[in-house]
């Protein structure tokens, strides 16, 4: 009997993985998901040594992450904390669009189902996600950090499920997100071969490692109607339905590089990338 609730205890341990190319909600839904008081929101937790170097964003509380009581005492707990920063082998820089998009070895890992070679990240992360789980107490824990690659080097965590949300802008939205549409048509190409090199990149991941645990939101549909896609994200963690998602405030200890994470907001929808658009664009008005 005991052998059985103690596993019963270990199958509840679920991370909420979002998995996103850069602007394109998963700040706004991640906040929306730790609203509740059985989930706990953590933010691009694969910046935390970053930050706790640079000291350039503070933490959701204000304080800066090498100030913060809670991220001090998880980092303390952990046997490498952040003396040697190997959470954030992926992302060098907090800067957005620092995360790199293509990178061959990995990809050929992924194609291959390499993840020997990755096992000194991936016990870093379990450790991680375990003191997270005792400290918080909770069951759930978000991680934003959006980057396909980092989902792929954790996905063997013992005892701990992990839930993925792929959620993606429309292409205009999201070119408008990411530059305005500004750099002419170069930089417009290149963002557009980058949102489709994601786009396969992270479904196949998905398909392939995560078939039935992975939830699929459109951006606009989501801004829409937030309650549904909390409530169905609620649902795969076995959790009751909230009723009302109307002003998002913050207040928790989230890592990130974004800076509309620190005030309170409305859920609304930002048309702003109609108006804007480029005539060089317009051809793409209806993908
Ligand atoms: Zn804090």
């Amino acid at each position: 009997m005991g052998e059985l609730c103690e596993e019963f205890e270990f199958f509840m341990r679920t991370v909420i993985y979002i998995l996103s190319s850069g602007r394109s909600g998963s700040t706004i839904l991640e906040m929306a998901l730790g609203q509740s008081n059985d989930i706990y929101n953590v933010g691009e937790l694969q910046l935390l040594c970053l930050e706790a170097k640079i000291n350039k964003m503070p933490c959701g509380c204000g304080k800066s992450i090498d100030s913060c009581d809670f991220w001090g005492k998880v980092i303390a707990q952990h046997s490498i904390g952040c003396s040697e920063n190997i959470l954030g082998c992926l992302r060098n820089s907090n800067r957005h669009g620092h995360g790199k998009a293509f990178r061959l070895g990995l990809i050929l890992d992924i194609i291959f189902n390499f993840v020997k070679h990755h096992s000194r990240y991936f016990d870093y992360n379990e450790e991680l996600f375990n003191i997270l789980f005792r400290q918080t107490n909770k069951e759930i824990i978000v991680d934003s950090s959006k980057d396909p690659y980092r989902l792929f080097m954790i996905k063997n965590m013992k005892n701990i499920n992990i839930v993925v949300i792929h959620i993606r802008k429309k292409l205009l939205p999201y070119l408008y997100s990411n530059t305005k549409y500004k750099g002419g048509l170069w930089v417009n190409l290149r963002n557009i071969c980058r949102y489709y090199f994601n786009f396969v990149l992270m479904t196949y991941i998905t398909n392939r490692y995560f078939p039935h645990k992975t939830i699929n939101i459109e951006y606009s549909d989501f801004i829409v109607q937030p309650e549904k896609y909390i409530n169905i994200v609620r649902s795969h963690c076995n959790l009751d339905s909230i009723k009302t998602l109307e002003n998002i405030s913050f207040s928790s200890h989230a890592v990130s590089g974004n800076r509309t994470r620190h005030s309170s907001r409305f859920i609304k929808l930002d048309e702003k990338w109609k108006s804007h658009l480029p005539k060089f664009l317009s051809f793409l008005k209806n993908w």
